[in-house]
């Protein structure tokens, strides 16, 4: 069996005439001789009707909190009609199909609601449709514990879902479908004449999503990864050929900088020593933080302070316990932690010195800045990050020809 699974995002679901175009991809599919398995996200997104974060919001948010069982099953609904409807628009072309929630698709996952781990996939019931003759319609974003509960795996989910079944069903390829052209040298709707990468290797891919390029989930790309399986990623509006994720693929030819793209809600933490010489507790600040489950990055250890990043949400934990301890700390709030990725980077000198220059003559101040073989991060404030991005993208040479 020639096995190709089809994710379909959101806003690919979202109306009618788009999940005409869903059930034309799929048809196609078929006619090229796949045997094609189908996980579809919740429609539309925050607001609309069926979306994720409307039906959550339907929640108390204390409830929410307290209740993440509950948080989890009203969440997995949005996808549970998603596959119905999907299913019902193909009866309409004459295709049979299934839905099949994530439990049913044999995802079992532990127990850490609204972010669970997949633990097990068995794919029996998924090869029973398929035996049938059937496509069998998957809901993206959930699994089930073993105890049957309904779990959910994360923002971005369903990306991991496709990439799960893809796995465990040995396919030959998972095409994400989504409402871009594939992975773009930046966020097009930051930077408008962004270019299409055609064909990007897993680890590139893997630092793009990683560093906050919402297009396709990280974890996603980690498992097809590790089976080898491609992973392209399509426009479900038009036919462009996508972005095809594999080994093998030659970085950016010559380009040194692949893309860029960002991570919002940071907060730089500046620790003083001279604020903190009587305190015995300073010394051991990074730990104090590590023990708490506070995770930080951007770390800058100098003789006279520590510098590093956390996420918003960690804020309010971390001025608890800094104040527990009586450590004094300044902070910057929202920044954006930008990422400028390219393994061809390695070696090459000057390209701290041109984001620098660039970002000088574009009268962005540059909070911090770090890097790696192959990424570059620098801190700005989050007034600045479009500024930031697009000239840094003109810069290197990255828009469409
Ligand atoms: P879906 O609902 O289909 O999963 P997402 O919203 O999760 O779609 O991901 C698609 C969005 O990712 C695009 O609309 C785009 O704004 C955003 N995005 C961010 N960075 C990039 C990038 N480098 N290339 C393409 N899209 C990007
Ligand atoms: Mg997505």
């Amino acid at each position: 069996m020639k096995i190709i699974i089809q994710k379909f995002g959101g806003t690919s679901v979202s109306s009618t005439e788009k999940r005409k175009l869903v059930v034309s991809k799929i048809k196609k599919a078929i006619e090229e001789g796949y045997n094609p398995v189908v996980v579809v996200s919740a429609m539309g997104r925050d607001g609309d009707s069926y979306a994720t974060d409307t039906l959550l919001s339907l929640l108390d948010v204390n409830f929410r909190t307290d209740n993440k069982l509950a948080a989890d099953l009203i969440a997995c609904c949005g996808e549970i009609i998603s596959a119905t409807v999907i299913c019902s628009e193909l009866y309409k072309v004459g295709l049979n199909s299934t839905p099949l929630t994530g439990g049913q698709a044999g995802i079992i996952t532990n127990n850490e609601f609204s972010n669970a781990e997949v633990i097990e996939t068995k794919p029996d019931a998924i090869l029973k449709v398929l035996n049938e003759g059937k496509v069998p319609v998957i809901t993206g974003f959930q699994g089930e514990t073993r105890e049957k509960y309904f779990t959910t795996l994360g923002r971005g989910g369903s990306d991991t879902s496709a990439s799960i079944v893809g796995v465990a069903l040995n396919a030959e390829k998972i095409e994400i479908y989504t409402d871009v052209d594939g992975i773009m040298t930046a966020d097009p709707r930051i930077v408008d004449n962004a270019s299409l990468i055609s064909q990007i290797n897993y680890n590139d891919v893997f630092q793009f999503a990683d560093q906050g390029a919402k297009v396709i989930h990280p974890t996603a790309v980690k498992i097809a990864m590790l089976s080898g399986i491609p992973l392209i990623i399509k426009n479900t509006m038009n036919d462009s050929e996508g972005t095809i994720i594999s080994k093998n693929i030659p970085s950016s030819g010559n380009k040194i900088i692949t893309g860029i793209t960002h991570v919002k809600d940071r907060v730089q933490i500046k620790i003083n020593y001279n604020d903190n010489k009587d305190n015995s507790y300073y010394d051991s600040v990074l730990e104090l933080l590590a023990l708490n489950n506070i995770s930080i990055d951007l770390i800058n250890v100098f003789p006279d302070s520590n510098v590093f990043t956390i996420d918003k949400n960690n804020l309010e934990k971390l001025s608890n316990l800094l104040n527990q301890f009586s450590i004094k700390y300044n902070f910057i709030d929202n920044c954006c932690k930008i990422a400028l990725i390219g393994s061809e980077m390695r070696g090459i000198p000057g390209v701290m010195a041109r984001i620098t220059k660039t970002l000088k003559i574009n009268n962005v101040d540059i909070l911090q800045t770090a890097d790696s073989h192959t990424t570059i991060w620098c801190l700005v404030k989050e007034c600045d990050v479009k500024k930031a991005i697009k000239s840094l993208h003109n810069e290197f040479q990255m828009s469409k020809k």
